[in-house]
């Protein structure tokens, strides 16, 4: 089953929203509302994670929009006294597809080490969950010439991990999440290529994705960039209609059109 979702998920390219601490019932029922078919179903495949509050009240909706459901985050353990938190489980139980591992909002801010990634990653895949695992350098750490020791570690979590497991990587450069920049198309492309390598060294062979200040007018540039197979994104993907431009940008591209 693992294998028939990854290669199913792998020709499509996937553009997936990132609500982050954002959305109230109201805003989640007008998003649906305004929320336009994908006009390329065949090649771009939309998925939408919204707050763990939103999560059971958008999952029926979404499904119907044929829209995967994911959430942000997870806890590792499967159940008992950790007050506060979700499990994997309980994220499958409701209708999840995805969860997204490693943000770096989630790194930087609540300190999530690659050991507590990795044990994340272990429970999601237990519970039939794919994780989309986001890496990504610092702005420093770029300019000092170690975005791919950087990435290479952060990825070094799926070094034991099975080549059948259902995975989706977001590559998103910290210093373009939320700041208007975005990559370069060489930038992305020069990393693409690295991190396909990387993963093709442990036995991968998986989507990547691009995250970092996606919008409609640059989705197009970004999504043609070798190694790109869609975007994680953040801001843009609270409003439906810059969302639905996304979507039409990166069919485009897919189609050819
Ligand atoms: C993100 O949070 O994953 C993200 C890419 O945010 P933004 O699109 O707002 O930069």
């Amino acid at each position: 089953m693992e294998q028939s979702t990854k290669f199913a998920s792998r020709k499509r390219h996937l553009i997936a929203g990132n609500w982050k601490m954002n959305g109230l019932l109201e805003d989640a029922w007008q998003f649906i509302d305004a929320l336009g078919d994908n006009p390329a179903p065949d090649h771009v495949e939309v998925a939408l994670m919204p707050p763990f509050t939103l999560l059971h009240p958008m999952a029926e909706p979404l499904r119907q929009k044929d829209v995967r459901l994911g959430a942000q985050s997870v806890y590792f353990e499967k159940s008992g006294a950790f007050t506060g938190s979700v499990s994997a489980m309980m994220l499958r139980d409701i209708g999840c597809h995805y969860v997204i591992l490693g943000h770096s909002e989630r790194r930087d801010i609540i300190g999530e080490s690659n050991n507590i990634v990795h044990s994340k990653l272990d429970a999601a895949w237990n519970a039939g969950l794919e994780p989309i695992l986001c890496i990504g350098e610092h702005l420093e750490e770029r300019k000092t010439g170690k975005t791919n020791a950087v990435l290479a570690e952060q990825l070094s979590v799926l070094e034991a991990a099975s080549a059948d497991a259902s995975l989706t990587v977001a590559y998103e450069p910290v210093w373009a999440i939320g700041t208007g920049l975005t990559a370069t198309p060489e930038q992305v492309t020069e990393t693409h290529a690295f991190i396909h390598s990387e993963l093709a060294r442990m036995g991968h062979d998986c989507r990547v994705l691009y995250g970092g200040s996606v919008k409609p007018d640059n989705t197009a540039a970004l999504m043609v960039c070798p190694g790109v197979e869609g975007a994680l994104v953040g801001g843009a993907s609270l409003q439906a209609e810059s969302f639905n431009q996304i979507i039409q940008a990166a069919a485009s591209v897919a189609t050819g059109e």
